[in-house]
């Protein structure tokens, strides 16, 4: 580092655990570029003052975690069409003191799946398990992009409902609702599921959404999980025949889109992957 080095990091509360810094310097150093990324751990109540910093300190950009990623929109310039739709913000790009912000983590799915898979979307009747975040980012990117038709199922229906919502302005959009049945028969329809919860991270490796006996050979199962590499759910899919997408793609691709924004170059994504998974077989 020196004078010159152009400043890219993280805010969120906690960072202690994120890849992201290894993955970005790693990224830095292979192209030559004089960028450095630093994890900045950002309390709440300091979002804002952190937000002027960038300006400040002419940082180009920074990655926005939780729980900043919604709150952090309303101390921005401007702000990219699919991240309004997402509702949440996870990139920060300074265009010349001007703050402008992005959502990677729903384009990035969308990469690492049509990459890793393979899959025509436009064919696609898509079941998300689950309506937290992860899956506003990821249903909306998949809706903007065009898949044939999508289901949300989520244990508190409220929120699949809005989810549905905001789905139903791009394709056909229902909510399924959270018991075995109606879940047996959504799982038995779609052509890609998505566990989009937290069901089946770790420690909680023995537990999956749904069940083993209701997935079809023909389906394509997606799992945002990472951690571990391959959940129960992904498991049980390849046991019955299924193909699989597992959730370390999604992570990588965020990463290699905000990268883009922020350099304007290709990121070496074969080169984030192979650190990434370093960290996470140290952990
Ligand atoms: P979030 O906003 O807290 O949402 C959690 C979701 O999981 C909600 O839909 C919640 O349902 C559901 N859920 C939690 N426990 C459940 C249970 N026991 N049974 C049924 N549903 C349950 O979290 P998020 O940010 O969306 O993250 C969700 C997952 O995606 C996490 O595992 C995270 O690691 C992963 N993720 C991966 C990437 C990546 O780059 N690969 C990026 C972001 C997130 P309720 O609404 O009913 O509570």
């Amino acid at each position: 580092m020196n004078q010159q080095t152009v400043l890219t990091g993280l805010f969120g509360f906690p960072v202690g655990q994120s890849m992201s810094p290894d993955m970005h310097n790693a990224a830095f150093r292979q192209l030559g570029l004089n960028f450095a990324y630093l994890a900045f751990a950002v309390e709440p109540s300091r979002l804002r003052s952190a937000v002027e910093a960038i300006r400040a300190l002419s940082m180009r950009g920074v990655n926005v975690t939780i729980p900043h990623k919604v709150a952090v929109m309303d101390y921005l310039d401007d702000i990219d069409g699919e991240a309004l739709d997402i509702g949440a913000v996870n990139t920060i790009v300074n265009e010349d003191g001007k703050l402008i912000g992005y959502n990677t983590d729903g384009p990035g799915y969308v990469r690492s799946l049509l990459e890793e898979t393979g899959v025509t979307l436009a064919e696609q009747r898509v079941l998300l398990l689950g309506a937290g975040g992860a899956a506003r980012a990821v249903g909306v990117s998949l809706a903007r992009k065009g898949a044939k038709n999508m289901k949300v199922a989520n244990r508190s229906l409220d929120k699949a409902e809005n989810l549905a919502q905001v789905l139903g302005k791009h394709v056909p959009a229902d909510v399924v609702e959270w018991s075995d049945e109606s879940l047996a028969r959504a799982v038995g329809e779609a052509d890609l599921i998505i566990n989009t919860t937290s069901v089946g991270m770790v420690p909680n490796v023995d537990e999956s959404p749904i069940r083993k006996e209701w997935l079809r050979p023909d389906a394509l199962v997606s799992d945002l999980i990472y951690n571990p590499r391959y959940t129960k759910l992904l498991k049980d899919a390849e046991q019955i025949g299924a193909n699989v997408h597992p959730g370390l793609g999604m992570f990588i691709h965020q990463g290699a889109l905000a990268f883009e924004l922020w350099t304007g170059q290709k990121a070496p994504a074969s080169l984030m992957r192979e650190i990434v998974e370093q960290k996470l077989n140290q952990s």
